[in-house]
């Protein structure tokens, strides 16, 4: 594409803007009307524990559906993201922007003193409009963290959708399209099913909402996850069927690590006594998990999501590095972060974590890393 028409189509028309308010005004109101399980947050330092009101997944099926009605009557093309995809990310990017501006300027003025909004002002401004000043904040009675990151996981999967429609529009459609869409669409359904885990995860309980946190949510994971399907959509390949099986395989393997290590993790939280894999677990210090996936090494949910992320980029082949960015990003990712972890994990556990450092000597991959 030549760099003039690349600039144009960035520039956000309307019609962009509108999809993007329709979206969080859809998200907004559904969050709020829509039943759901109500979870309590970790206990945050001053002893309050935020709720969450988990409905995603009813507001995913509402979305889709009333998208799905509309295309069918004509009154939105299901190609409108697929064929927007450059605008809607820079309208979206503004956003980022705009959103994290109003937060760094409502947050250095708060004089909240509860664990959740209490502002936190290193005093360099570029630092804290990153890196965020508040833990939690609201927007009438929005949590604006859990609200973001439900439109970022919402916003991949429909931008998969309408790349889906474009390829059957343009009869296109192929395995490796099939399979990318199937493994993305169960992997966030999946997330949605389990939204609640959400609530104990480093981004909600360490993470202050920033920029850097904002950003992620709202443009990273929708436009740069989708990547493989926007490059299947212009590229052709051809898998073979042991291909296909070996990749199911490595999709199917990094689900049940992935998913099996955040629930053991997440029962263990609620009661440290349920059994593990059939045995009383193994508990260090009457706080940490040392058995399950938990005993195999310190992190094996960043392995599992590892190992999923490479599964959505397998179905583009090897011919290109371009659709491994999501696994070569999240390994990056991961192994930062496991860092971290540890970092504040030692600060705040610790003889507790030097005697899990011992009983799990591996971070993530065991008898190699
Ligand atoms: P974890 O869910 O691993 O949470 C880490 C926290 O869990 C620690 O700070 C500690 O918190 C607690 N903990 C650590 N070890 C133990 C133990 N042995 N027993 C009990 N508690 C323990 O990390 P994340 O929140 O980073 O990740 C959650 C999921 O999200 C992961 O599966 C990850 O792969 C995924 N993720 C995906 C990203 C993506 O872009 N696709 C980005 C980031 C994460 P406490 O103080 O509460 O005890």
């Amino acid at each position: 594409m030549d760099l003039s028409v690349l600039l144009l189509s960035l520039i956000p028309s309307f019609q962009s803007v509108y999809v993007l308010v329709f979206y969080f005004v859809y998200l907004a109101i559904a969050g709020e009307i829509l039943p759901g399980k109500v979870i309590r947050g970790v206990l945050l330092s001053d002893g309050s524990q935020l709720r969450y009101r988990c409905n995603g997944l009813l507001a995913l099926i509402f979305l889709v559906a009333i998208l799905g009605i509309c295309a069918k009557l004509g009154i939105v093309s299901p190609l409108v993201v697929a064929d927007r995809g450059l605008e809607l990310l820079s309208a979206t990017f503004i956003f980022c922007v705009l959103v994290t501006l109003a937060l760094y300027v409502t947050g250095r003025s708060s004089s909240d003193k509860s664990s959740s909004l209490k502002p936190h002002v290193s005093g360099n401004l570029v630092h804290d409009w990153w890196f965020g000043i508040q833990l939690n904040p609201q927007f009438m009675s929005i949590d604006l963290k859990f609200f973001f990151v439900r439109a970022g996981m919402m916003g991949w999967l429909l931008i998969n959708l309408s790349i889906l429609a474009k390829s059957v529009q343009e009869a296109s459609l192929s395995q490796s399209m099939i399979l990318y869409q199937i493994f993305c669409a169960l992997y966030i359904l999946d997330y949605f099913v389990h939204e609640e885990y959400m609530t104990s995860t480093w981004d909600i309980i360490a993470e202050r909402l920033g920029f850097m946190l904002v950003f992620g949510d709202l443009l990273w994971i929708p436009f740069t996850f989708s990547i493989q399907g926007w490059w299947l959509l212009h590229n052709k390949v051809e898998l073979t069927v042991p291909v296909i099986v070996a990749n199911c395989l490595v999709f199917l393997i990094g689900y049940m690590v992935f998913r099996g290590a955040n629930k053991q993790k997440h029962i263990f939280k609620k009661n440290p006594k349920t059994p593990i894999w059939g045995k009383p677990p193994v508990v260090v210090g009457g706080k940490l998990l040392a058995s399950g996936y938990w005993g195999i090494a310190r992190h094996c949910n960043y392995l599992g999501d590892l190992m999923l992320a490479l599964s959505f980029s397998l179905p583009c082949g090897i011919s290109s590095p371009v659709p491994y960015f999501y696994p070569i990003y999240l390994l990056i990712l991961l192994i930062w972060r496991e860092r971290r972890d540890e970092v504040r994990c030692a600060e705040k556990y610790k003889e507790i974590w030097a005697e899990y450092l011992r009983l799990v000597p591996w971070r993530i991959l065991p008898y190699i890393y």
